[in-house]
């Protein structure tokens, strides 16, 4: 296996001098050295054929014993030195001090048809940053991180990619459910691919820690290899910066509320630098329509990072990055503005996003008033967000008296929907089938646009646990089967139709399926 390595990061920014792999507060560097664990008996259970095509890997190498060892950090690669990131950050609102890749390991970077990637391990062992934990991960949220964020790939929303699923050989001690019952699982390790990891954090480390002139390092770096098109560092170019990321991270929301995403723990340590979505920890899928939803059972109380609430953190985080970058920009005027600017631009791209999942393709004064009749009434009932708004799709005016019959299959329980609720739909089906007089598209064109927004298959919390229960008794095939399905998350696929359905009752609290903890 050949790599083009070029080391970008740790050439140009400090290391921590120090090589003792224990645990402490690391200043005035931006990574510490260190080497991932050796494992009992390291096992690759699935790899993205496109993420080894992305670094010039072949499916022979995939094949072979180094391939399996470097994934799963047994081997170093010639020529390379792990390491892992120093950054801070703020957890459900507070300022956390000093977090870390505490169980991510750093491989090299890989330059290959134009495109620099880092790889990175997640469960490879301790570091610096394990602060009181393991540094490992368990199968079962090695599993989601790998199929989920190959699949939000497909479905066009911005993210860090998968390389390699392994098992490590090892046990690990976990207390799912944090009541004083831990239990041995499978040990496992994700090989991840991004351009960057940087997160909100590795700058706000620096600023709570007054030391400019790494803050000022690090952003240089990042406008160099990552938004070379700023030109040279100034303050313009920070300010610059600043607004590239704040509309990054909008796009990226706006992707997670159009698919009904939730990530569960928006922490500035999990907000990516370029906008994509990081750390697959307690997220998870909307099965009913719901703004108050949260599946981290970390997060029951106050749901701080429910669905409705994602735009209002991604800028409480910018705010906390705005921050961490004030100490080298010294004039706060034009950051409010652009943090002023996101509410707006937020509504507008929402609204705009909404009305596509419509099949609203020009603007009309009433479309708001429509829109927020639409979540009211998806509300009422448990209603299913993915099948509704794929049945909408079928909609058309002659059909309209008979659309409830159509998004029936949306309901989850068909014997709530009293006569309140149907004449509540009825009169909304009315408006919109005038609104979309208003539209030149057919409706079969209108229907392919809706579908290309609209994904029919997602990797939701059930189907996710199905594969981890069939990979925990040795039986691949599920995450297979699931990782080629959502490679086309928007097309039919009528061989997989069982996978179009509401989550069974079986799931509805089922650990795993409804609800997660962060014990991972
Ligand atoms: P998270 O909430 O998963 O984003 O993690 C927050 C912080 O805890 C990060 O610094 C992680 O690296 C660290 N962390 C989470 N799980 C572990 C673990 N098993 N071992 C060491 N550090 C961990
Ligand atoms: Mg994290």
């Amino acid at each position: 296996m050949k790599l083009n390595i070029k080391n970008t990061f740790t050439k140009n920014l400090p290391a921590d001098p120090i090589l003792k792999n224990d645990r402490r507060q690391v200043e005035g560097a931006v990574f510490s050295y260190t080497e991932p664990k050796k494992t009992k008996a390291p096992k690759v259970i699935h790899t993205s054929p496109e993420m080894l095509y992305a670094l010039g890997i072949s499916e022979k190498e995939v094949q072979s014993d180094f391939f399996r060892d470097v994934v799963t950090g047994n081997k170093i690669y010639p020529n390379t030195q792990p390491f892992a990131m120093c950054y801070g950050g703020h957890q459900f609102g507070n300022w956390a001090g000093q977090l870390g890749d505490g169980r991510a390991i750093n491989l090299f970077e890989v330059e290959h048809q134009q495109k620099n990637w880092k790889v990175q391990l997640k469960g490879a062992g301790e570091t610096p940053y394990s602060r009181t934990a393991d540094g490992l991960a368990v199968l079962r949220s090695s599993v989601r991180e790998y199929l989920c964020s190959e699949a939000m790939f497909h479905l066009g929303v911005p993210t860090t990619r998968a390389l390699s699923l392994s098992l490590s050989g090892d046990k690990v001690l976990r207390d799912v459910l944090y009541n004083g019952n831990p239990a041995y699982e499978k040990g496992a390790i994700v090989s991840r691919v991004s351009p960057s990891f940087l997160r909100f954090g590795n700058f706000e480390i620096f600023a709570a820690r007054n030391d400019k002139n790494n803050l000022k390092a690090l952003v240089d770096y990042t406008i160099k290899h990552h938004f070379a098109h700023l030109g040279n560092p100034s303050k313009e170019t920070y300010i610059l910066f600043f607004k590239e990321v704040v509309n990054s991270t909008l796009k990226m929301i706006i992707d997670w509320q159009r698919v009904g995403f939730v990530h569960g723990v928006m922490n500035t340590d999990n907000m990516s630098i370029l906008g994509l979505t990081i750390d697959y920890g307690p997220y998870g899928w909307l099965e009913g329509f719901d703004f108050g939803w949260t599946p981290n059972t970390t997060d029951k109380q106050n749901k701080r990072y429910r669905y409705g609430n994602q735009p209002n953190i991604g800028l409480w985080n910018l705010y906390q990055l705005a921050n961490a970058l004030y100490p080298i920009i010294n004039d706060a005027a034009p950051l409010e503005e652009i943090l002023n600017a996101y509410k707006v631009d937020y509504e507008t791209a929402s609204l705009k996003m909404m009305q596509s999942k419509l099949g609203l393709f020009t603007n009309h004064k009433d479309d708001l008033l429509l829109i927020q009749q639409l979540e009211e009434n998806l509300h009422l009932v448990e209603t299913d967000m993915t099948i509704f708004f794929r049945q909408l799709g079928n909609f058309t005016k002659e059909s309209s008296l008979d659309a409830l019959n159509s998004i029936k299959k949306s309901f989850y329980n068909l014997s709530a929907v009293s006569n309140d609720v149907k004449s509540k739909w009825q009169s909304w089906f009315l408006k919109y089938a005038d609104r979309l007089e208003k539209e030149s598209f057919s409706d079969a064109e209108r229907k392919e646009r809706m579908n290309a927004i609209n994904p029919k298959y997602v990797l939701r919390n059930y189907m996710a646990q199905l594969a981890i229960d069939a990979a925990d008794n040795g039986d691949y095939t599920l995450i297979d089967e699931l990782f080629l399905l959502l490679k086309k998350p928007y097309a039919e696929q009528p061989e997989n139709e069982k996978w179009f359905a509401k989550r069974p009752e079986w799931a509805r609290n089922k650990v795993g399926c409804s609800m997660l903890s962060c014990s991972s």
